[in-house]
């Protein structure tokens, strides 16, 4: 029993060992990422339900790594929060979403929209309005053309996060709230902050057909956002029917593998730009 209990222990505490060092590993790559070219942004349309329209975009970051290959967002924006590599890493997302709405602006001659996704950690940083107000400069854009996502988590310290949301605003960023509703006092925040947009959380779109209460969260959200005049965005739109509910709730605009996946620009550009219209 006693030689059982060991080996698992020691079964245990490689794979402990491997996890972290494959944690550390990932930390030192991570840390290298920016100068060897290894990050890109990929655009996601927001399609306008009524006119199908496409004039906005949402900016979603990849890393593909030489050795391990391409890795989510959803493992390594974490490792990045925790080792403070989201400040370069954050820092080279504005600059590249502005570069990208300047070569967009001058190439196609209309208004398209681009949102980043700014993380809680961030608004610790004590230039991220200079940052922010640099890239715009640097590359002539109207600021309404840049959009800063943030959650309710950034939103919770209001010390940190409302003097610079309102001095971005003052500069004409827009303001939009993600993953609404899966926070804590959204309703509080929505009457502290000037926001311009609403994103649904894919949580409630993803069963809005199915289930009442999601249904009703949804119409629920979608009503509040138009009565304090915001843009109401659903996240996750997969199919038809979920799009057709969202047009009848009067929902403005929706994102979602049914129109697109997140695209590299030259994709967008042939998909979306090129054409105009949805197909
Ligand atoms: P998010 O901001 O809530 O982004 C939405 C996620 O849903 C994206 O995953 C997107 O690819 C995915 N998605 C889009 N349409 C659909 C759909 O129809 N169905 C489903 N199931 N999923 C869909 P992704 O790109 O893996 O990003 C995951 C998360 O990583 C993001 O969630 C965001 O929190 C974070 N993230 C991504 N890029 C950045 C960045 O540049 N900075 C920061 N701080 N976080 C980022
Ligand atoms: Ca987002
Ligand atoms: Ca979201
Ligand atoms: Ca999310």
């Amino acid at each position: 029993v006693k030689e059982k209990g060991k080996a698992h222990f020691q079964f245990y505490r490689s794979e402990m060992n491997s996890i972290l060092k494959n944690v550390v590993e990932m930390e030192t790559l991570l840390r290298k990422a920016i100068e060897r070219d290894e990050l890109s942004l990929h655009y996601q349309p927001q399609v306008d339900l009524l006119t199908k329209r496409v004039n906005s975009f949402e900016a979603l970051l990849r890393w593909n790594n030489q050795v391990l290959g391409p890795i989510s967002p959803g493992e390594f924006i974490p490792l990045a929060e925790d080792t403070g590599l989201i400040i370069p890493i954050g820092n080279w997302v504005v600059d590249t979403a502005c570069k990208q709405i300047h070569e967009w602006s001058e190439k196609y001659k209309q208004d398209l929209r681009i949102a980043i996704n700014i993380s809680p950690k961030q608004f610790q940083q004590y230039n991220l309005l200079k940052i922010i107000q640099k890239s715009i400069e640097k590359y002539r854009i109207n600021p309404k053309l840049l959009e800063i996502e943030i959650t309710e988590g950034a939103m919770q310290d209001t010390t940190d996060t409302a003097p610079i949301l309102s001095r971005l605003k003052d500069l004409g960023v827009s303001i939009s709230v993600d993953d609404f509703g899966t926070g804590y006092s959204s309703l509080n925040y929505l009457k502290q902050f000037p926001i311009d947009v609403l994103k649904i959380d894919q949580s409630f779109v993803k069963d809005v057909l199915t289930y009442d209460k999601d249904a009703a969260i949804t119409t629920t959200i979608i009503h509040l956002g138009r009565s304090l005049g915001v843009e109401v965005i659903a996240e996750g739109v997969e199919n038809e029917e979920q799009a057709h509910f969202l047009l009848n709730a009067k929902c403005h605009k929706a994102q979602g593998y049914l129109y697109s996946k997140p695209l590299p620009p030259a994709e967008i550009e042939k998909n979306f730009l090129e054409e105009f219209y949805i197909k």
